[in-house]
């Protein structure tokens, strides 16, 4: 017998996050001045009510997001019935730090407590946005569209001169759809958007000034256009960034300016609104959430003993390490692991994996950190019947998170960026395996045969 739809409430909500000046921008490895505003910068929300549970799509203009906010939004929002909370974050480098990624070596007390302070009012800001979305709930129903694509991403991992480098590569095959799923009022007028891209959000950003980057433009000219709130959710952009090449030398990344944003901006608006004007198929929601966990393997403990004899005497023949080449990261890094006790230093490392599942053929799979495109295509080719959005930087953010391929190989993403990020060690080949059996395990449970 065919199931019955049941009835669905959507709600949209948004609040502005602008930082006052002072809070520094983060994302580029360091800490910058905050100087002015280019784009004022937002958190949105669309939720989703069926059966009195409430789902959560957050989308936010920060460079990444902490568990432990996660968790107090959860703590705090419970009272609401909210079941499952997806807090994206666009990874715009022109945001302040949301996970404290960048604080270890700032001892500039003043900067700290205005960091910790611009947090605080952040979790209350999101704590109404998700209260308003609940007073916002409508009947209504979604439908979902990923035929268009934004052609100004590019893969940023090159094999140069003997290694792999941050360069333009346009030779390996990227996703560049672009994935909208849009709501609709009982009377088919358009209630919302949220709209999915993988790449970094880092056209312009060594400025100092606020920007949600491309995510900024492209709302923007959506939300004037069609007079709706439309919600951005980053994709697993860890090596994927806008194709913005030195004219002189095309086969490096070159110099950007705003009018780049904007052309960018611009490319991804029209994508999402030619998608809502072609036919996009109306699903029939049976909405259902796993919000789950899982613990990456490091490639390999490291002692005190190593530590120490590393700082001091450097490597043992026929020992590698790339923290050599970092020569900047390399005395913070030292310091920082000596200050941590090997209980914590070998503490799991924890990736968030949450499922919403739509419908019978949608869902969305949304992990944490700085996740590699490359996941998304292992994930959607275990389960070939059935739409999957993949999404990164949702519900943590500490560091990339590469597959096996991407390790093995090296370079920033699968090696190196892992020191600089302050873990020991770059992870083994396995959290591959270990990542997908969780992500398979969600999906079994949502789409298995009845
Ligand atoms: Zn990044």
């Amino acid at each position: 017998m065919k199931k019955q739809a049941l009835p669905l409430k959507i709600g949209f909500a948004s609040v502005d996050i602008t930082p006052p000046k002072g809070v520094p921008l983060s994302g580029t490895s360091t800490l910058r001045p905050n100087e002015g505003v280019l784009h004022r910068i937002y958190a949105k929300v669309m939720i989703l009510e069926q059966e009195g549970k409430r789902h959560v799509i957050m989308g936010v203009d920060a460079v990444g997001v902490k568990s432990e906010l996660i968790d107090r939004l959860q703590e705090r929002t419970r009272k609401l019935n909210v079941v499952s909370i997806i807090c994206n974050a666009s990874h715009t480098h022109c945001a302040p730090d949301l996970y404290d990624g960048f604080y270890d070596n700032l001892d500039d007390l003043k900067v700290v407590g205005l960091k910790n302070n611009f947090q605080k009012q952040v979790e209350n800001k999101l704590v109404r946005l998700i209260e308003e979305g609940c007073k916002q709930l409508k009947s209504g129903y979604l439908a979902f569209n990923n035929q268009e694509e934004a052609r100004f991403s590019v893969n940023r991992r090159r094999f140069y001169k003997g290694e792999w480098q941050l360069m333009p590569n346009f030779k390996a095959k990227i996703d560049q759809r672009v994935s909208v799923i849009s709501a609709y009022h009982e009377n088919g007028a358009l209630m919302g958007v949220t709209y999915s891209y993988t790449c970094h959000t880092t056209t312009y950003y060594s400025m100092n000034l606020v920007s949600g980057d491309f995510v900024s433009v492209a709302s923007d000219r959506i939300e004037s256009e069609l007079k709706v709130p439309a919600v951005f959710l980053q994709g697993p952009c860890g090596d994927i960034r806008p194709a913005m090449l030195n004219p002189e030398k095309p086969e490096f990344f070159g110099k950007t300016t705003v009018r780049d944003v904007e052309r960018v901006g611009e490319e991804l608006a029209l994508a999402v609104i030619k998608s809502l004007n072609s036919r996009t198929k109306k699903l029939k929601p049976q909405l259902s959430a796993i919000s789950a966990y899982t613990h990456l393997p490091y490639q390999m403990e490291m002692s005190d003993e190593k530590i120490i004899r590393y700082q001091k005497f450097g490597l043992k023949k026929g020992e590698k390490h790339t923290l050599e080449i970092l020569s900047t990261y390399k005395e913070n890094w030292f310091k920082k692991m000596l200050s941590r006790s090997i209980k914590d230093r070998q503490k799991p490392f924890t990736m968030p994996i949450i499922g919403l599942k739509f419908s019978d053929d949608l869902t969305i799979l949304a992990l944490g950190h700085e996740l590699g495109s490359g996941y998304a295509t292992l994930i959607q080719k275990r389960f070939p019947q059935i739409r999957i959005l993949t999404l990164g930087y949702t519900n943590a953010m500490v560091t990339y998170v590469m597959p096996a391929k991407v390790i093995r190989e090296g370079g920033y993403e699968g090696d190196y960026s892992n020191y600089c990020c302050g873990l020991p060690a770059p992870f083994s080949e396995v959290s591959e395996a270990v990542i997908l059996d969780k992500a398979c395990q969600i999906l079994d449970e949502f789409h298995k045969k009845r």
